[in-house]
């Protein structure tokens, strides 16, 4: 498997990704930052595993979760690419990414406890 960082992929609507997409978004350590040994939020960043965009993965969490729906770090966070990359053609509206995104493991769920 030898693609050239650069090659670009065509727009393309997927909310179900294949699993090599999500694994390697799963690869990718979710950074806790702290104050006081309280985690306040978690951020995942990293390369688009479609379109090699390295900013394609820009995730922040908050720790607490959201009111009522309980702890959000130990269930799957909807990512999507949010490049800033040249795949054409986007449709209205969508001013960025490739297109791709899909549930990966959230900050508790992807530790061993
Ligand atoms: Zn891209
Ligand atoms: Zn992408």
């Amino acid at each position: 498997m030898s693609s050239p960082d650069n090659q670009k992929v065509p727009y393309q609507a997927n909310d179900n990704p294949p699993a090599w997409w999500r694994d390697a978004i799963d690869a990718m350590e979710w950074v806790p930052t702290k104050s006081e040994d309280v985690v306040l939020w978690y951020q995942k960043e990293g390369p688009c595993p479609r379109c090699h965009d390295e900013n394609g993965v820009r995730v922040s969490l908050e720790a607490e979760g959201w009111v009522g729906l309980g702890p959000q770090e130990d269930t799957d966070i909807f990512v999507s690419c949010e490049c800033t990359g040249d795949h054409a053609p986007r449709p209205d509206g969508a001013l960025e990414g490739c297109g791709w995104g899909g549930y990966v493991a959230g900050p508790v769920s992807k530790g061993s406890n």
